[in-house]
């Protein structure tokens, strides 16, 4: 056989068939390269054998055994017919039984009179309190039995291939090691003080010291890899920003005092510090010669959509087309309606909707075509094919989070180099806008517009509904307004809407002489839109509904917010449906009904939400409990797949990654393009068992 080189194919091992094969694509394994980048996830160390006689103190532990096989058989169990393999091991000091179930083949391979070492949990099961391990882990040894073993790595599943077989081809490729390049040169190695990729990788297959730093992943072969895997990524968002600034935008903006004059004329208030301060930021990207890729945060009812229309608006008056993404068609709706008032008729405005007719299509698809509509607010809708712009000069995504990487790229493709305007209320945490958005300029509101209300939140049990009942009539008896929200994903076409309509009907029941309605995201829009229309005129005393009226709604009388099963939601999602009151001058409340049996740790963050304020406090809490993955939705989250790296833990990391990839840059394009190059050329397995 060839010798093993890093890009041998799976195949060629021994060992390796078709299946297997397959198994191992499927986990996104395909070169020997590919097997020595996939990891463990933990170990086992089988290096101090214990005694049988001593496994009366050892149940329910793992334990190491070497010894003798006294006897071996396969039977099948009466009572499950299940194919069973008893082994009975004797160590010199005691015997102990082994079984495993429906692993017939098991009688071909270990036979009386074998070495063997196992790796198992002993338990007491049947009568008179015998011991036994269950399907313990084996591998037959030549030599003494008093021998040692080793420190063995545990690797994540892949399909039904043994682990010890998958051990075996890991081992085997490792051999290959020497063969892989390391993607580090010498100078940056040293700048990041980390070792060299062989001995890292090596270390981290066959440690010969499970110490408390490696199990921290801290070790000096830990700290290697991750500062790869992060460096990667930033250098990557980075030689990317570089190449794009290299182009120049092909459009003159300029912002004089006519158009100074018409803000200020528009503007329904005065700006707080903070929203002029990004209104600042914007304005001098959008007359620079480079284009602008901006996140606005701030968080909820901070302020976004002015300073984005004012941004708009300047991009117009110099005769440029703009487009506002915005992920649900009531918020679409709502800022459509909130522009018209702020512009009169002086801005020619369209939307685009999934539920726009034929016609109304065809009249946005020629005017955005022929440049005569100057903004356009829409949802998905939007990116189709067939809308296309004359000039489009800047493109808003509102409520990022919601879309994914290519739903926006789909948008900023609609233009030539157009200015970007990314805006967020969920806000993200330092350590994951700094890993996913390395390459984005940031301006954060950090302000509330004055006059706020502190917003006071409870937390009730499910028995304790009708006080709650009780008190939500007082407050409307004094002219409030109240949003009860069920948890129902809205996203989903077949979602069950039955507990929200049950609510409805018992709402109704309970407010005989209160005005209600109903709200979900699969009712026609224009049903939708009469609906939050009389909500805002005040003629729906309690609307009902579900997560659709999360992002975005913005009316000032309503001043409860009751969320139904509230333990069922996400921490930021909370905080945005929160968000929703405290916008006029009522006093105004958030209360969380929880289920009766929600779990503990479902109250405990009930509670961590009741206690913070601040949006960050909350998406911080919020990525701790659900990780990045969660937190950002499966949308978002393969730019932060490491294998190793964790963005909260290796936070140190990752801005001393960051650091090094802007001083690589700044060094040299070339060079740094060609270093992004080769560490992007390391595999990234498909999975690893920390997801
Ligand atoms: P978000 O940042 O969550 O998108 P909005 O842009 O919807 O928030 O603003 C929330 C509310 O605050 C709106 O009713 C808006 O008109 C109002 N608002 C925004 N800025 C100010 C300000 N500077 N002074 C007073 N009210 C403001
Ligand atoms: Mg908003």
């Amino acid at each position: 056989m060839a010798p093993i080189q890093p890009d041998t194919h799976v195949q060629f091992l021994k060992g390796v068939g078709e299946g297997r094969a397959q198994l191992l694509a499927g986990a996104g394994i395909e070169t020997v390269r590919d097997l020595i980048f996939f990891f463990p996830f933990r170990y086992e160390d089988r290096r101090h054998p214990s005694r049988v006689q001593d496994l009366g103190k050892l149940i329910d532990t793992p334990v190491l055994l070497r010894g003798r096989v006294n006897s071996a058989q396969a039977r099948v169990s009466p009572r499950k017919h299940m194919q069973l393999f008893e082994a009975v091991l004797d160590d010199g000091s005691g015997s102990v039984k082994l079984i495993w179930f429906n692993q017939r083949f098991l009688a071909d391979q270990i036979k009386r009179g074998d070495k063997l070492a196992v790796y198992g949990i002993p338990r007491v099961t049947g009568y008179g309190g015998a011991l036994t391990i269950e399907s313990p882990d084996w591998e037959k040894f030549e030599g003494a039995e008093e021998e040692e073993g080793s420190i063995v790595p545990i690797y994540s599943k892949i399909g039904n291939i043994a682990p010890k077989a998958l051990r075996r081809l890991i081992f085997t490729s490792l051999d290959a090691l020497p063969l892989v390049d390391d993607p580090l040169p010498d100078d940056l190695r040293e700048k990041l003080g980390v070792i060299d990729l062989h001995t890292a990788i090596r270390a981290i297959h066959q440690p010969t010291e499970l110490n408390d730093e490696f199990l921290r992943q801290r070790s000096p072969a830990h700290l290697r890899v991750i500062l790869q895997e992060f460096f990667t990524l930033q250098l990557a968002l980075r030689v990317r920003r570089a190449n794009d600034e290299v182009q120049a935008k092909t459009r003159t903006i300029v912002i004089d005092d006519r158009m100074r004059d018409e803000v200020k004329r528009i503007l329904p208030f005065k700006l707080t510090t903070a929203q002029k301060r990004v209104l600042r930021e914007i304005a001098t990207d959008l007359q620079s010669s480079k284009p602008m890729y901006r996140l606005l945060q701030g968080d909820v009812g901070s302020g976004k959509t002015i300073v984005a229309l004012i941004a708009a608006m300047l991009m117009i008056r110099n005769k440029q087309q703009v487009a506002l993404l915005a992920p649900t068609e009531i918020l679409v709706e709502q800022h459509y309606q909130r522009i018209r008032q702020l512009l009169d008729h002086s801005v020619a405005v369209a939307r685009a909707t999934g539920s726009m007719g034929a016609g109304e299509r065809r009249t946005l698809i020629s005017g955005l075509r022929e440049g005569y509509i100057q903004l356009v607010i829409g949802t998905h809708a939007l990116l189709e094919e067939r809308v296309k712009f004359q000039s489009l000069g800047l493109a808003i995504v509102d409520e990022q989070h919601r879309f994914g990487v290519e739903q926006r790229q789909k948008l900023f493709a609609k233009g030539e180099m157009p200015d970007i305007l990314v805006m967020t209320a969920t806000p993200i945490p330092r350590s994951l806008a700094l890993a996913i958005y390395g390459d984005l300029e940031l301006s954060v509101i950090d302000e509330l517009p004055p006059g706020r209300q502190r917003i006071k939140t409870a937390i009730r049990a499910a028995h304790e509904v009708d006080r709650v009942y009780d008190f939500i009539d007082g407050e409307i008896a004094k002219g409030a307004q109240i949003y009860i929200v069920y948890p129902i994903i809205e996203e989903s076409e077949k979602s069950n809407l039955k507990p929200l309509t049950l609510g409805f009907e018992k709402t109704r029941e309970r407010f005989p002489k209160r005005r209600v309605a109903m709200m979900h995201g699969r009712m026609k829009s224009d049903e939708k839109e009469e609906t939050m229309q009389r909500f805002k005129r005040g003629e729906i005393d309690i609307l009902v509904a579900t997560t659709v009226i999360e992002v975005g709604i913005d009316v000032a009388n309503a001043s409860i917010m009751l969320i139904v099963d509230a333990d069922r939601f996400g921490l930021s999602q909370l905080h945005q449906l929160r968000g929703r009151v405290g916008r006029g001058t009522r006093k105004s409340y958030c209360i969380l009904l929880h289920d009766e049996r929600a779990a503990a740790d479902a109250l405990d963050r009930l509670r961590l939400f009741e206690r913070s304020r601040d949006g960050f406090e909350v998406a911080e809490h919020d990525l701790q409990i659900r990780g990045p993955g969660e937190f950002l939705g499966t949308r978002q989250s393969g730019a932060l797949r490491f294998r190793m790296g964790n963005i909260l833990r290796d936070y140190d990391l990752m801005e001393k990654a960051r650091d090094l990839a802007i001083t690589t840059i700044d060094e040299g394009l070339p060079r740094a393009e060609d270093i992004a190059q080769k560490l992007l050329g390391v595999p990234v397995p498909a999975a690893t068992a920390k997801d």
